[in-house]
């Protein structure tokens, strides 16, 4: 909107007022611009921060030793997950108990066997030779534990826990 008057000088006033005023919403609408990026940024930094925490954190994330409730619960279903899969694609890996869940060193087993499964095939880089190992090493080795030796597992037709003391 453009005001005039008889005045020049009072013209002059006028738009020079008109022109702060727009550059006072110039300057708004920059702060606020400033405003978004400043947040976006926040939240890329924090992002990157949870991503190395994280990484950080899933060093431990499989030592069954120093797990609260919650991350037990969490990678109980990650390795429920994995052995029925494990078991559909591999009928030997079918010796695995259903019950396995039930014997402490057997999830220790599944768990390391699961790891050296992810070595092979997730992990960035791997080692070519490392899913030839896993299948002629690690699944295999596993399993034979299971059946053979004094601590084997006999629970083919039924869970039999072993004794307490076996743990004592
Ligand atoms: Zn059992």
């Amino acid at each position: 909107m453009t005001h005039t008057t008889t005045d020049p000088l009072a013209d002059q006033v006028i738009r020079q007022a008109q022109l702060i005023s727009q550059l006072r919403q110039d300057l708004n609408q920059l702060a606020s611009e400033i405003t978004d990026a400043y947040a976006d940024l926040v939240s890329r930094i924090e992002g990157i921060d949870a991503t190395s925490t994280t990484g950080a954190r899933s060093a431990a994330a499989w030592c069954w030793r120093d797990l609260g409730p919650e991350a037990a619960t969490e990678l109980q279903a990650e390795l429920d997950s994995w052995v029925s899969w494990l078991r559909h694609r591999y009928p030997l890996a079918k010796k695995i108990p259903p019950c396995w869940s039930e014997h402490p060193e057997v999830v220790e087993e599944i768990t390391a066997l699961w790891l050296a499964w992810q070595a092979a095939y997730q992990e960035p880089g791997p080692s070519l030779i490392a899913a030839a190992d896993w299948h002629d090493r690690w699944l295999p080795g596993l399993i034979h534990r299971l059946e053979h030796g004094p601590h084997a597992i006999n629970c083919s037709t039924i869970h039999q826990p072993r004794p307490e003391a076996a743990y004592a």
